[in-house]
């Protein structure tokens, strides 16, 4: 079943202690679309510059359909960040929104139709106007971050009453709630709209909170980290990813969403054994089966 995905589609610079990238291809629904990638049609709404190049834009449209994707006059999404000597801790050194600004997204009117929707981390006025153009999708997720629980608190709030799933990480969701602890913060977030909430948490890897179970699921331990940017969207890719395979919906028991944080988990660690889209171009069946495979021992006795 079909999956369309609104967010960035950006350049990211990126600095770790070994290795600078300028203007690599980023972004939330960029990586979300190439994690989420063989497990059903993934549909890409955004917007670019003129500065944005062929090559990427023919790759994202080797994973995704890009019919959605506008390019205009102007500079694409540009962020940038620095890793700590951890390779976890990041500061932002500048997010330049550039065409993003007076985005209004625009949905081809056979893609309105979609099952599974995905709300990747932008402004929260183009998420909802994305929501609003869609028809009946069987099940909504969205993603965030600080800087729209901070500025664009009252518009985010009200989507949330739209969305079934909310993922965020631990930082966020303690922002978002005022709540010190995950387990206060993930009923805070419930009461707010959503019935299930991820919670991320890096190399620690990632909480469930449903209906009525909790699961948590490590991360993978990578023996080479190169750059950790857009993990958490490459979850979200092959948790959504996994759900549109399986046709689970919002009415389903959470005993549904059990597999999708396997593949969450799995799909994301491969992120960050790359620069940009790298690690996951590197991802075959047979690399994905031996990694599950390693998660699921992780997990028993
Ligand atoms: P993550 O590492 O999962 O937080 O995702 C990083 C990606 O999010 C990068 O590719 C950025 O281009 C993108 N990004 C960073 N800040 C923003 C923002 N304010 N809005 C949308 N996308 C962003």
């Amino acid at each position: 079943m079909s999956i369309v995905v609104v967010g960035s589609v950006a350049y990211d610079t990126v600095e770790t202690p070994r290795e600078r990238r300028e203007r690599q291809l980023g972004g939330s629904a960029s990586f979300f679309a190439v994690a989420a990638r063989g497990r059903g049609p993934v549909r890409c709404v955004g917007v670019v510059g003129d500065d944005f190049r062929a090559e990427d834009l023919a790759l994202l449209a080797r994973h995704a359909d890009i019919a959605g994707i506008r390019q205009v006059p102007g500079r694409s999404f540009h962020w940038s960040g620095r890793y700590h000597a951890d390779l976890i801790e990041r500061d932002t050194l500048a997010t330049e929104l550039g065409v993003f600004a007076d985005f209004q997204p625009e949905i081809p009117a056979s893609w309105r139709d979609a099952e599974y929707l995905f709300l990747a981390n932008i402004h929260p006025a183009l998420q909802a106007g994305v929501l609003d153009l869609m028809r009946s999708p069987r099940l909504v997720a969205l993603d965030t971050m600080n800087l729209w629980i901070e500025t664009t608190r009252d518009l985010l709030l009200a989507i949330l009453r739209r969305v079934d799933v909310l993922l965020v990480n631990e930082g966020e969701a303690r922002l978002l709630t005022g709540e010190r602890s995950l387990a206060r913060a993930a009923a805070a977030i419930r009461a707010m709209g959503p019935a299930r909430v991820i919670v991320k948490k890096g190399e620690h890897g990632a909480l469930f909170f449903g209906r009525d179970s909790v699961l948590a699921v490590p991360a993978l331990v990578l023996d080479d980290v190169v750059d950790p940017t857009g993990a958490g969207d490459c979850f979200a890719g092959g948790f959504m990813g996994s759900l549109a395979e399986a046709g689970v919906g919002r009415d389903a028991p959470d005993a549904a969403f059990r597999q999708a944080m396997l593949d969450g988990t799995v799909t994301a660690s491969f992120c960050p054994e790359g620069f940009s889209v790298e690690g996951l171009l590197r991802v075959d069946d047979a690399a994905y089966a031996r990694r599950l495979a390693e998660l699921k021992a992780m997990m028993v006795p």
